[in-house]
């Protein structure tokens, strides 16, 4: 099986999986249980992860809260912002491209009361700065927009967003999944106020992400959504998953960045643009993207493909989150794809594993599903 799919999980490292296991049995205190010295060894043992990360995306330790994944803590910012800020303003704004977690966490707002602005991307898949700015009212709490985009990996500006929503005195809540791992993420030099990651995307485990939440320049506040205990500055109450944030911070640790990857993409776009000529289009070619990731549309059914290469090739169309849904995928359609050009489209996402070897093995395998065509 050839895995070209990182962009939906990753393996875990085997420096990570080593990282981790210790605190499965061995070292198992609850890192609240101070009164003893199996807890202060989680303790200290969850503070060294969380450095580390903190240090991965240049904030304060203290700023980073633990979640079970990006989609609790964009629940978390996103609600956690609305339920405190919503006497000060019910506008939130966000982009029709953004992933299912921020919208759907919209669309129960709107429910709530809150009036949601979702911005629309061009055909490059980035959003317009001056309708930003011209969204953005003295009642806008929120701005929501994410840095890489899971299916297209096209990167929005955000130095440039977060100068905007400054200047009108908001907040920037930036999903940074896809992100962080693959281009560095700082937030101090980006300005970003509330930002989500994951370790599954890293080499991390599944079911630990969390959220950076300023405390200075300016504070943000959130009203939390789970009680109980106090944990993490009472913004994330429940029992530590110390293995995991263990090896959350270890795949932070790890984390190197060189072009060996945007060079494997690279050759396996220029040959499919070879082979196809004008029948296939990058999606998001002209925009800055991610180094990993293809979404290229071809001139079959993505799932005609898929069915024939099942068993040898991990490849998606549209998210993991959103392909069981059986639609054409959300974001090809906001940036102006019909929905048979978004049936059309696959994503390729490259990882640390992905060898040249089988880059050529798929360039192979879909030049004689060409040729039987
Ligand atoms: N945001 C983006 C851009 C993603 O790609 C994903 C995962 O697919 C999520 C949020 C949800 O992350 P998690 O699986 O940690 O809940």
């Amino acid at each position: 099986m050839i895995y070209l799919d990182y962009n939906a999980t990753t393996p875990v490292d085997a420096v990570v999986l080593d990282a981790m296991l210790p605190y499965f049995n061995e070292k198992f205190g609850n890192a609240a249980s101070i009164t003893h010295l199996l807890g202060t060894q989680a303790k200290d043992a969850v503070e060294i992860a969380r450095a580390k990360i903190a240090q991965t995306i240049n904030c304060e330790p203290q700023e980073f809260i633990f979640t079970s994944g990006s989609t609790e803590a964009i629940n978390l910012a996103i609600k956690g912002v609305f339920q405190l800020y919503h006497k000060k303003g019910n506008h939130i704004i966000t982009v029709k491209t953004e992933h299912k977690a921020v919208l759907d966490t919209c669309q129960y707002l709107q429910n709530k009361g809150a009036t949601i602005t979702f911005l629309n991307v061009d055909k490059n898949g980035l959003i317009d700065l001056a309708e930003l700015e011209k969204s953005i009212t003295d009642k806008t709490i929120l701005v929501a927009i994410m840095y890489a985009n899971n299916e297209t990996g096209i990167l929005q500006n955000i130095s440039e967003i977060t100068k905007i929503i400054h200047a009108k005195n908001s907040i920037f809540f930036c999903d940074a999944t896809q992100a962080i791992g693959k281009i560095p993420v700082d937030v101090q030099a980006l300005g970003i106020d509330l930002m989500c990651v994951s370790a599954h995307k890293i080499y991390g485990p599944k079911g630990i992400g969390g959220l950076f939440v300023r405390r200075k320049n300016p504070r943000v506040s959130l009203e939390p959504l789970i009680h109980g205990g106090g944990h993490e500055r009472s913004l994330r109450s429940g029992t530590l998953n110390v293995p995991s944030i263990v090896g959350f911070g270890k795949a932070c640790e790890i984390i190197s960045y060189d072009n060996s990857i945007e060079k494997l993409r690279d050759k396996l776009e220029q040959a499919l643009l070879h082979l196809f000529k004008n029948e296939i289009k990058i999606n998001g070619k002209n925009a800055p993207r991610l180094p990993n990731t293809s979404n290229i549309m071809f001139p079959f059914k993505a799932v005609d493909f898929i069915r024939a290469t099942k068993s040898s090739l991990a490849i998606a169309t549209g998210s993991a989150c959103t392909s069981a849904e059986n639609l054409p995928s959300h974001v090809l359609t906001a940036m102006q794809l019909t929905k048979q050009e978004a049936e059309r489209s696959i994503r390729f996402s490259l990882g640390r594993y992905t060898t040249e070897q089988e880059i050529v093995e798929v360039i192979r395998l879909i030049s004689n599903l060409k040729n039987q065509a």
